[in-house]
Protein backbone atom coordinates (compact mmCIF):
# COMPACT_ATOMS: atom_id res chain seq x y z
CA UNK A 1 0.00 0.00 0.00
CA UNK A 2 1.15 3.39 -0.83
CA UNK A 3 1.01 6.35 1.73
CA UNK A 4 -0.96 9.20 1.34
CA UNK A 5 0.83 12.30 1.00
CA UNK A 6 -0.33 15.66 -0.22
CA UNK A 7 3.13 16.17 -1.74
CA UNK A 8 3.23 15.73 -5.44
CA UNK A 9 6.12 14.02 -6.94
CA UNK A 10 8.38 15.84 -9.67
CA UNK A 11 6.43 14.21 -12.63
CA UNK A 12 3.07 15.17 -11.23
CA UNK A 13 4.33 18.65 -10.72
CA UNK A 14 6.02 18.75 -14.46
CA UNK A 15 2.36 16.83 -15.59
CA UNK A 16 0.77 20.16 -13.92
CA UNK A 17 2.94 22.82 -15.12
CA UNK A 18 2.56 21.37 -18.73
CA UNK A 19 -0.96 21.06 -18.96
CA UNK A 20 -1.38 24.66 -17.25
CA UNK A 21 0.75 25.93 -20.23
CA UNK A 22 -1.18 24.68 -22.63
CA UNK A 23 -4.16 26.03 -21.03
CA UNK A 24 -2.89 29.10 -20.99
CA UNK A 25 -1.85 29.28 -24.73
CA UNK A 26 -4.48 27.16 -26.31
CA UNK A 27 -7.40 26.64 -24.10
CA UNK A 28 -8.16 29.62 -22.30
CA UNK A 29 -7.45 31.71 -25.65
CA UNK A 30 -10.17 29.52 -27.63
CA UNK A 31 -12.62 28.84 -24.61
CA UNK A 32 -14.96 31.79 -25.39
CA UNK A 33 -15.32 31.03 -28.94
CA UNK A 34 -16.30 27.27 -28.82
CA UNK A 35 -18.62 28.01 -25.70
CA UNK A 36 -20.52 30.70 -27.91
CA UNK A 37 -20.31 28.54 -31.18
CA UNK A 38 -21.41 25.44 -28.82
CA UNK A 39 -19.96 22.71 -31.35
CA UNK A 40 -17.43 20.15 -30.35
CA UNK A 41 -13.85 21.71 -30.53
CA UNK A 42 -11.90 19.61 -33.17
CA UNK A 43 -8.72 21.56 -33.62
CA UNK A 44 -8.23 21.78 -29.97
CA UNK A 45 -8.28 18.34 -29.07
CA UNK A 46 -5.77 17.86 -32.60
CA UNK A 47 -3.84 20.08 -30.68
CA UNK A 48 -4.13 18.06 -27.07
CA UNK A 49 -3.82 14.54 -29.32
CA UNK A 50 -0.69 16.32 -30.97
CA UNK A 51 1.10 17.27 -27.58
CA UNK A 52 0.34 13.54 -26.12
CA UNK A 53 -2.50 15.35 -23.49
CA UNK A 54 -5.27 13.53 -25.37
CA UNK A 55 -4.92 9.95 -25.97
CA UNK A 56 -4.79 5.92 -24.59
CA UNK A 57 -1.08 6.69 -23.66
CA UNK A 58 -1.49 9.55 -21.58
CA UNK A 59 -4.73 7.78 -19.94
CA UNK A 60 -2.88 4.52 -19.61
CA UNK A 61 0.76 6.65 -18.02
CA UNK A 62 -1.62 8.52 -16.23
CA UNK A 63 -3.82 5.64 -14.50
CA UNK A 64 -1.45 2.59 -14.60
CA UNK A 65 2.14 4.18 -13.83
CA UNK A 66 0.65 6.28 -10.50
CA UNK A 67 0.67 4.38 -7.30
CA UNK A 68 -0.74 7.67 -5.89
CA UNK A 69 -3.68 8.00 -7.55
CA UNK A 70 -3.31 11.73 -7.55
CA UNK A 71 -1.96 12.19 -11.21
CA UNK A 72 -5.20 11.94 -13.09
CA UNK A 73 -6.73 14.34 -10.33
CA UNK A 74 -3.92 17.23 -10.92
CA UNK A 75 -4.06 16.43 -14.55
CA UNK A 76 -8.25 17.21 -14.81
CA UNK A 77 -7.91 20.09 -12.19
CA UNK A 78 -5.53 21.79 -14.52
CA UNK A 79 -7.29 21.36 -17.75
CA UNK A 80 -10.56 22.45 -15.77
CA UNK A 81 -8.80 25.41 -15.06
CA UNK A 82 -8.27 26.26 -18.37
CA UNK A 83 -11.91 25.41 -19.15
CA UNK A 84 -14.50 23.16 -18.15
CA UNK A 85 -16.47 22.26 -21.99
CA UNK A 86 -13.26 22.24 -23.82
CA UNK A 87 -11.98 20.26 -20.81
CA UNK A 88 -14.60 17.87 -21.09
CA UNK A 89 -14.29 17.52 -24.78
CA UNK A 90 -10.63 16.58 -24.04
CA UNK A 91 -12.09 14.02 -21.15
CA UNK A 92 -14.84 12.67 -22.19
CA UNK A 93 -13.69 9.76 -24.26
CA UNK A 94 -12.42 8.63 -21.05
CA UNK A 95 -15.97 7.30 -19.67
CA UNK A 96 -16.21 4.84 -22.82
CA UNK A 97 -12.84 4.29 -21.29
CA UNK A 98 -13.62 3.43 -18.04
CA UNK A 99 -17.06 1.51 -18.98
CA UNK A 100 -14.59 -0.81 -21.01
CA UNK A 101 -12.01 -1.26 -18.41
CA UNK A 102 -15.31 -1.50 -15.53
CA UNK A 103 -16.60 -4.58 -17.65
CA UNK A 104 -14.65 -5.87 -20.55
CA UNK A 105 -11.82 -8.57 -20.31
CA UNK A 106 -8.05 -7.38 -20.87
CA UNK A 107 -8.41 -8.52 -24.41
CA UNK A 108 -11.57 -6.16 -24.75
CA UNK A 109 -9.46 -3.23 -22.82
CA UNK A 110 -6.91 -3.62 -25.20
CA UNK A 111 -8.69 -4.66 -28.55
CA UNK A 112 -11.78 -0.76 -27.66
CA UNK A 113 -9.99 1.55 -25.75
CA UNK A 114 -7.22 2.94 -27.69
CA UNK A 115 -9.82 2.92 -30.33
CA UNK A 116 -11.97 5.23 -28.58
CA UNK A 117 -8.26 7.72 -28.73
CA UNK A 118 -7.43 6.87 -32.00
CA UNK A 119 -3.97 8.89 -33.24
CA UNK A 120 -2.87 12.26 -33.38
CA UNK A 121 -3.19 12.16 -37.07
CA UNK A 122 -6.46 10.55 -36.84
CA UNK A 123 -7.82 11.24 -33.75
CA UNK A 124 -11.65 9.44 -32.41
CA UNK A 125 -13.77 9.55 -29.91
CA UNK A 126 -15.15 7.41 -27.38
CA UNK A 127 -19.18 7.77 -25.81
CA UNK A 128 -20.77 6.13 -22.79
CA UNK A 129 -24.31 5.37 -22.84
CA UNK A 130 -26.46 4.40 -19.93
CA UNK A 131 -29.03 7.38 -19.18
CA UNK A 132 -32.33 6.93 -20.73
CA UNK A 133 -34.78 9.95 -21.53
CA UNK A 134 -36.58 8.18 -18.76
CA UNK A 135 -34.24 6.58 -16.80
CA UNK A 136 -31.03 9.05 -15.29
CA UNK A 137 -30.19 8.58 -11.99
CA UNK A 138 -33.05 5.50 -11.86
CA UNK A 139 -30.96 3.12 -13.47
CA UNK A 140 -33.12 -0.23 -12.81
CA UNK A 141 -35.53 1.77 -15.27
CA UNK A 142 -33.30 1.40 -18.47
CA UNK A 143 -35.79 0.32 -21.96
CA UNK A 144 -32.94 -0.18 -24.00
CA UNK A 145 -33.10 -3.88 -24.53
CA UNK A 146 -29.68 -6.45 -25.95
CA UNK A 147 -31.09 -9.34 -27.10
CA UNK A 148 -29.44 -12.80 -28.21
CA UNK A 149 -29.97 -14.13 -31.69
CA UNK A 150 -28.63 -18.00 -31.53
CA UNK A 151 -28.61 -17.87 -35.12
CA UNK A 152 -26.21 -15.42 -35.64
CA UNK A 153 -24.11 -15.25 -32.62
CA UNK A 154 -25.14 -11.57 -32.54
CA UNK A 155 -26.34 -9.11 -30.05
CA UNK A 156 -29.27 -6.87 -31.18
CA UNK A 157 -29.38 -3.73 -29.29
CA UNK A 158 -32.35 -1.34 -29.67
CA UNK A 159 -33.64 1.98 -27.88
CA UNK A 160 -33.02 5.37 -27.07
CA UNK A 161 -30.07 6.64 -25.02
CA UNK A 162 -30.29 10.60 -23.69
CA UNK A 163 -28.01 13.22 -22.85
CA UNK A 164 -24.87 11.15 -24.16
CA UNK A 165 -20.94 13.15 -24.14
CA UNK A 166 -20.05 12.37 -27.87
CA UNK A 167 -22.88 10.64 -28.28
CA UNK A 168 -23.21 9.88 -32.07
CA UNK A 169 -19.93 11.56 -33.01
CA UNK A 170 -18.09 8.74 -31.45
CA UNK A 171 -16.04 5.70 -33.33
CA UNK A 172 -16.79 3.58 -30.29
CA UNK A 173 -20.06 3.50 -28.32
CA UNK A 174 -20.25 1.61 -25.04
CA UNK A 175 -23.91 1.16 -24.29
CA UNK A 176 -25.30 -0.55 -21.10
CA UNK A 177 -28.55 -2.40 -22.28
CA UNK A 178 -30.85 -4.83 -20.56
CA UNK A 179 -30.46 -8.35 -20.92
CA UNK A 180 -32.57 -9.92 -18.87
CA UNK A 181 -35.81 -7.38 -18.19
CA UNK A 182 -37.47 -9.11 -14.85
CA UNK A 183 -33.82 -8.87 -12.60
CA UNK A 184 -33.88 -4.85 -13.18
CA UNK A 185 -30.70 -2.80 -12.84
CA UNK A 186 -29.32 -6.51 -12.14
CA UNK A 187 -30.38 -7.59 -15.37
CA UNK A 188 -27.77 -5.20 -17.63
CA UNK A 189 -24.85 -5.89 -19.59
CA UNK A 190 -22.18 -3.45 -21.45
CA UNK A 191 -21.79 -3.43 -25.53
CA UNK A 192 -19.35 -1.91 -27.35
CA UNK A 193 -20.61 -0.87 -30.62
CA UNK A 194 -17.79 -0.56 -33.23
CA UNK A 195 -17.34 2.09 -35.72
CA UNK A 196 -19.78 2.27 -38.55
CA UNK A 197 -22.20 -0.30 -37.09
CA UNK A 198 -25.96 0.09 -39.16
CA UNK A 199 -28.64 1.22 -36.49
CA UNK A 200 -26.47 3.55 -34.68
CA UNK A 201 -27.06 7.03 -35.11
CA UNK A 202 -27.42 10.78 -33.06
CA UNK A 203 -30.80 12.00 -32.35
CA UNK A 204 -31.03 15.64 -31.21
CA UNK A 205 -28.06 17.56 -30.35
CA UNK A 206 -28.70 19.22 -26.88
CA UNK A 207 -28.42 23.04 -26.31
CA UNK A 208 -27.22 23.58 -23.09
CA UNK A 209 -26.84 25.70 -20.11
CA UNK A 210 -22.86 25.10 -20.04
CA UNK A 211 -20.02 22.86 -20.73
CA UNK A 212 -21.26 23.89 -24.32
CA UNK A 213 -18.19 23.07 -26.19
CA UNK A 214 -18.61 19.54 -25.32
CA UNK A 215 -21.03 17.58 -27.37
CA UNK A 216 -24.12 15.91 -25.82
CA UNK A 217 -26.91 14.14 -27.91
CA UNK A 218 -29.38 10.88 -27.72
CA UNK A 219 -28.37 7.91 -29.35
CA UNK A 220 -30.49 6.03 -30.98
CA UNK A 221 -30.51 2.01 -31.41
CA UNK A 222 -32.51 0.39 -34.17
CA UNK A 223 -31.68 -3.21 -34.84
CA UNK A 224 -28.08 -2.71 -34.25
CA UNK A 225 -26.25 -5.65 -34.33
CA UNK A 226 -23.24 -6.57 -32.60
CA UNK A 227 -21.02 -10.00 -32.54
CA UNK A 228 -20.96 -12.22 -29.50
CA UNK A 229 -17.28 -10.39 -28.84
CA UNK A 230 -18.46 -6.95 -28.32
CA UNK A 231 -20.15 -8.01 -25.13
CA UNK A 232 -17.81 -6.88 -21.96
CA UNK A 233 -16.96 -10.05 -20.01
CA UNK A 234 -18.23 -12.25 -22.36
CA UNK A 235 -21.08 -14.54 -22.63
CA UNK A 236 -19.90 -16.83 -20.20
CA UNK A 237 -19.41 -14.40 -17.08
CA UNK A 238 -22.83 -12.82 -18.14
CA UNK A 239 -24.35 -16.24 -18.17
CA UNK A 240 -22.55 -17.37 -14.44
CA UNK A 241 -23.56 -13.47 -13.04
CA UNK A 242 -27.23 -13.91 -14.28
CA UNK A 243 -27.64 -17.26 -12.69
CA UNK A 244 -25.94 -16.12 -9.24
CA UNK A 245 -28.32 -13.32 -9.10
CA UNK A 246 -31.24 -15.66 -10.27
CA UNK A 247 -30.09 -17.63 -6.98
CA UNK A 248 -29.98 -14.41 -4.70
CA UNK A 249 -26.44 -14.32 -4.38
CA UNK A 250 -24.79 -11.15 -4.00
CA UNK A 251 -23.26 -10.04 -7.30
CA UNK A 252 -21.14 -7.05 -8.48
CA UNK A 253 -22.38 -4.14 -9.14
CA UNK A 254 -24.43 -3.09 -12.16
CA UNK A 255 -22.14 -2.22 -14.78
CA UNK A 256 -23.26 1.44 -15.11
CA UNK A 257 -23.07 1.73 -11.15
CA UNK A 258 -19.04 0.23 -11.44
CA UNK A 259 -18.33 3.31 -13.85
CA UNK A 260 -19.54 6.00 -12.31
CA UNK A 261 -17.90 4.67 -9.13
CA UNK A 262 -14.80 4.59 -10.40
CA UNK A 263 -15.26 8.07 -12.08
CA UNK A 264 -16.32 9.85 -9.17
CA UNK A 265 -12.83 11.33 -8.12
CA UNK A 266 -11.93 12.62 -11.80
CA UNK A 267 -15.27 14.32 -11.54
CA UNK A 268 -14.78 15.98 -8.36
CA UNK A 269 -11.25 17.46 -9.92
CA UNK A 270 -12.96 18.86 -12.76
CA UNK A 271 -15.00 20.63 -10.25
CA UNK A 272 -12.07 21.96 -8.42
CA UNK A 273 -10.65 23.23 -11.52
CA UNK A 274 -13.94 25.69 -12.35
CA UNK A 275 -13.63 26.71 -8.58
CA UNK A 276 -10.29 27.57 -8.76
CA UNK A 277 -10.10 29.30 -11.93
CA UNK A 278 -13.20 31.82 -10.56
CA UNK A 279 -11.15 32.01 -7.09
CA UNK A 280 -8.45 33.27 -8.38
CA UNK A 281 -10.31 35.70 -11.24
CA UNK A 282 -12.21 37.26 -8.42
CA UNK A 283 -9.00 37.41 -5.67
CA UNK A 284 -6.98 39.48 -8.41
CA UNK A 285 -10.06 41.78 -9.28
CA UNK A 286 -10.95 42.56 -5.51
CA UNK A 287 -7.18 43.78 -5.19
CA UNK A 288 -7.68 45.89 -8.44
CA UNK A 289 -11.22 47.02 -8.27
CA UNK A 290 -11.78 50.10 -6.16
CA UNK A 291 -14.82 51.22 -4.25
CA UNK A 292 -15.61 54.65 -2.08
CA UNK A 293 -11.93 54.96 -2.57
CA UNK A 294 -10.39 51.80 -1.66
CA UNK A 295 -10.12 48.18 -2.98
CA UNK A 296 -13.17 46.46 -2.40
CA UNK A 297 -10.93 43.73 -0.76
CA UNK A 298 -10.24 45.81 1.82
CA UNK A 299 -13.70 45.28 3.17
CA UNK A 300 -14.34 42.43 5.24
CA UNK A 301 -17.34 41.44 3.54
CA UNK A 302 -15.61 40.91 0.11
CA UNK A 303 -11.68 39.59 2.07
CA UNK A 304 -13.95 37.06 4.32
CA UNK A 305 -16.22 35.67 1.01
CA UNK A 306 -12.76 34.82 -0.74
CA UNK A 307 -10.85 33.49 2.42
CA UNK A 308 -14.18 30.77 2.43
CA UNK A 309 -13.72 30.33 -1.27
CA UNK A 310 -10.15 29.62 -0.72
CA UNK A 311 -10.97 27.32 2.09
CA UNK A 312 -13.75 25.55 -0.14
CA UNK A 313 -11.66 25.07 -2.81
CA UNK A 314 -8.71 23.58 -0.33
CA UNK A 315 -11.05 21.22 1.17
CA UNK A 316 -12.48 20.23 -1.52
CA UNK A 317 -8.66 18.89 -3.20
CA UNK A 318 -8.21 17.42 -0.39
CA UNK A 319 -11.10 15.11 -0.48
CA UNK A 320 -10.53 14.46 -3.91
CA UNK A 321 -7.27 13.26 -3.76
CA UNK A 322 -7.71 11.33 -0.84
CA UNK A 323 -10.55 9.76 -2.52
CA UNK A 324 -8.33 8.98 -5.68
CA UNK A 325 -5.88 7.69 -3.72
CA UNK A 326 -8.34 5.48 -1.77
CA UNK A 327 -9.71 3.96 -5.02
CA UNK A 328 -5.95 3.41 -6.11
CA UNK A 329 -5.43 1.30 -2.97
CA UNK A 330 -8.23 -0.92 -3.83
CA UNK A 331 -11.60 1.65 -3.46
CA UNK A 332 -13.66 3.43 -0.93
CA UNK A 333 -14.51 2.56 2.71
CA UNK A 334 -17.51 4.58 3.08
CA UNK A 335 -18.11 6.42 0.04
CA UNK A 336 -15.32 8.33 0.05
CA UNK A 337 -16.20 9.18 -3.84
CA UNK A 338 -19.31 10.66 -3.06
CA UNK A 339 -18.46 12.20 -0.59
CA UNK A 340 -15.47 13.96 -2.37
CA UNK A 341 -17.95 14.53 -5.69
CA UNK A 342 -20.73 15.95 -3.90
CA UNK A 343 -18.18 18.67 -2.00
CA UNK A 344 -16.16 19.48 -4.83
CA UNK A 345 -19.49 19.99 -7.35
CA UNK A 346 -21.00 22.25 -4.13
CA UNK A 347 -18.33 24.06 -4.04
CA UNK A 348 -17.10 25.10 -7.48
CA UNK A 349 -21.12 25.87 -7.87
CA UNK A 350 -20.70 28.38 -5.09
CA UNK A 351 -17.54 29.79 -5.65
CA UNK A 352 -18.71 30.44 -9.14
CA UNK A 353 -21.58 32.25 -7.75
CA UNK A 354 -19.86 34.09 -5.12
CA UNK A 355 -17.22 35.27 -7.98
CA UNK A 356 -20.27 37.04 -10.06
CA UNK A 357 -20.78 39.09 -6.77
CA UNK A 358 -17.30 39.76 -6.00
CA UNK A 359 -17.13 41.30 -9.70
CA UNK A 360 -20.76 42.95 -9.56
CA UNK A 361 -22.37 44.30 -13.34
CA UNK A 362 -18.84 42.98 -14.83
CA UNK A 363 -19.38 39.49 -13.71
CA UNK A 364 -22.83 38.87 -14.94
CA UNK A 365 -21.92 39.67 -18.30
CA UNK A 366 -19.84 37.27 -20.90
CA UNK A 367 -17.44 39.94 -21.15
CA UNK A 368 -15.20 38.51 -18.45
CA UNK A 369 -15.25 34.32 -17.87
CA UNK A 370 -17.10 34.13 -14.51
CA UNK A 371 -20.17 33.68 -15.78
CA UNK A 372 -19.21 31.20 -17.92
CA UNK A 373 -17.31 29.14 -15.78
CA UNK A 374 -20.34 29.26 -12.73
CA UNK A 375 -22.86 27.63 -16.28
CA UNK A 376 -19.80 25.17 -16.15
CA UNK A 377 -19.69 24.75 -12.67
CA UNK A 378 -23.31 23.26 -12.17
CA UNK A 379 -22.88 19.98 -14.71
CA UNK A 380 -20.75 18.47 -11.55
CA UNK A 381 -24.24 18.23 -9.08
CA UNK A 382 -25.86 16.80 -12.24
CA UNK A 383 -24.02 14.15 -13.79
CA UNK A 384 -22.30 10.88 -12.82
CA UNK A 385 -24.82 11.11 -9.74
CA UNK A 386 -26.71 13.96 -8.99
CA UNK A 387 -25.92 15.41 -5.65
CA UNK A 388 -29.02 13.46 -4.12
CA UNK A 389 -28.03 10.39 -5.45
CA UNK A 390 -24.41 11.16 -3.41
CA UNK A 391 -25.99 11.78 -0.73
CA UNK A 392 -28.29 8.53 -0.56
CA UNK A 393 -24.74 6.71 -1.27
CA UNK A 394 -22.95 7.96 1.39
CA UNK A 395 -25.93 7.57 4.03
CA UNK A 396 -26.41 3.85 2.95
CA UNK A 397 -22.29 3.41 3.63
CA UNK A 398 -22.56 5.63 7.36
CA UNK A 399 -25.57 3.84 8.16
CA UNK A 400 -25.29 0.40 6.65
CA UNK A 401 -29.14 0.64 5.79
CA UNK A 402 -31.46 0.69 3.29
CA UNK A 403 -32.52 4.40 2.97
CA UNK A 404 -35.02 5.38 0.10
C1 LIG B 1 -24.08 17.54 -20.04
C2 LIG B 1 -24.45 16.16 -19.65
C3 LIG B 1 -23.63 15.10 -20.01
C4 LIG B 1 -23.99 13.79 -19.68
N1 LIG B 1 -23.21 12.76 -20.11
C5 LIG B 1 -23.66 11.49 -19.93
C6 LIG B 1 -22.95 10.40 -20.52
O1 LIG B 1 -21.93 10.58 -21.18
N2 LIG B 1 -23.44 9.15 -20.34
C7 LIG B 1 -24.58 8.92 -19.63
O2 LIG B 1 -24.97 7.76 -19.54
N3 LIG B 1 -25.27 9.92 -19.07
C8 LIG B 1 -24.84 11.20 -19.20
N4 LIG B 1 -25.56 12.25 -18.67
C9 LIG B 1 -26.79 11.97 -17.94
C10 LIG B 1 -26.66 12.21 -16.44
O3 LIG B 1 -25.85 11.24 -15.86
C11 LIG B 1 -28.10 12.25 -15.85
O4 LIG B 1 -28.71 13.41 -16.34
C12 LIG B 1 -28.08 12.22 -14.34
O5 LIG B 1 -27.66 10.97 -13.87
C13 LIG B 1 -29.44 12.53 -13.74
O6 LIG B 1 -30.44 11.76 -14.30
P1 LIG B 1 -31.80 12.49 -14.80
O7 LIG B 1 -31.38 13.63 -15.65
O8 LIG B 1 -32.69 11.46 -15.38
O9 LIG B 1 -32.46 13.08 -13.52
P2 LIG B 1 -33.50 12.35 -12.55
O10 LIG B 1 -32.94 11.03 -12.16
O11 LIG B 1 -34.84 12.39 -13.17
O12 LIG B 1 -33.45 13.31 -11.30
C14 LIG B 1 -34.23 14.50 -11.23
C15 LIG B 1 -34.08 15.04 -9.81
O13 LIG B 1 -34.62 14.08 -8.88
C16 LIG B 1 -33.62 13.71 -7.94
N5 LIG B 1 -33.76 12.29 -7.62
C17 LIG B 1 -33.90 11.24 -8.46
N6 LIG B 1 -33.98 10.08 -7.77
C18 LIG B 1 -33.88 10.40 -6.46
C19 LIG B 1 -33.87 9.65 -5.24
N7 LIG B 1 -33.96 8.33 -5.24
N8 LIG B 1 -33.74 10.32 -4.09
C20 LIG B 1 -33.64 11.67 -4.07
N9 LIG B 1 -33.63 12.45 -5.19
C21 LIG B 1 -33.74 11.81 -6.36
C22 LIG B 1 -32.29 14.00 -8.63
O14 LIG B 1 -31.25 14.21 -7.70
C23 LIG B 1 -32.64 15.28 -9.40
O15 LIG B 1 -32.55 16.38 -8.56
C24 LIG B 1 -25.18 13.55 -18.95
C25 LIG B 1 -26.00 14.64 -18.57
C26 LIG B 1 -25.65 15.92 -18.94
C27 LIG B 1 -26.58 17.05 -18.56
Amino acid sequence: MTEFSLSLTDEQEQLRDWIHQFCVDVVRPNAEEWDEREEFPWPIVEQAAEIGLYGWDFLAQGMLGDKTGLTMPVAIEELFWGDAGIGMAIMGSGLAAAGIAAAGTQEQVLEWVPQCYGTPDDVRLGAFCASEADAGSDVGGYRSSAVYDEATGEWVLNGAKAWITNGGISDIHVVVAVVEPDLGSKGHASFVVPPGTAGLSQGQKYKKHGIRASHTAEVLLDDVRVPDRCLLGGKEKLDERIARVRRGEKGNAQAAMQTFEATRPAVGAQAVGVARAAYEYALNYAKERHAFGRPIIANQSIAFMLADMATEVEASRIMVWRAAWLAKQGGFVNAEGSMAKLKAARTATWVTERAIQILGGAGYTREVPVERWHRDAKIHDIFEGTEQIQQLVISRAISGMRIE
